[in-house]
């Protein structure tokens, strides 16, 4: 005797369409929150070096 539970047939795509959008939502939410804080006002770069060879701001490194 086995019980199975009802599924409609419509519900998996439709759900995988629902990860989709979410997992968009929340990847432009986390770019944005991580990229926000950090940079430059005038030139658009970190001020911190996170990988190596990565462009930083240099706005106010003028007088090493
Ligand atoms: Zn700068």
């Amino acid at each position: 005797m086995a019980l199975r539970p009802i599924t409609k047939p419509m519900s998996g795509p439709i759900l995988i369409a629902y990860a989709l959008l979410w997992a968009t939502l929340m990847r432009a939410l986390l770019v944005k929150a991580r990229i926000l804080p950090p940079t430059c006002a005038r030139c658009g770069l970190r001020f911190e070096r996170g990988a190596l060879g990565e462009r930083v701001c240099t706005c106010h490194a003028h007088d090493h």
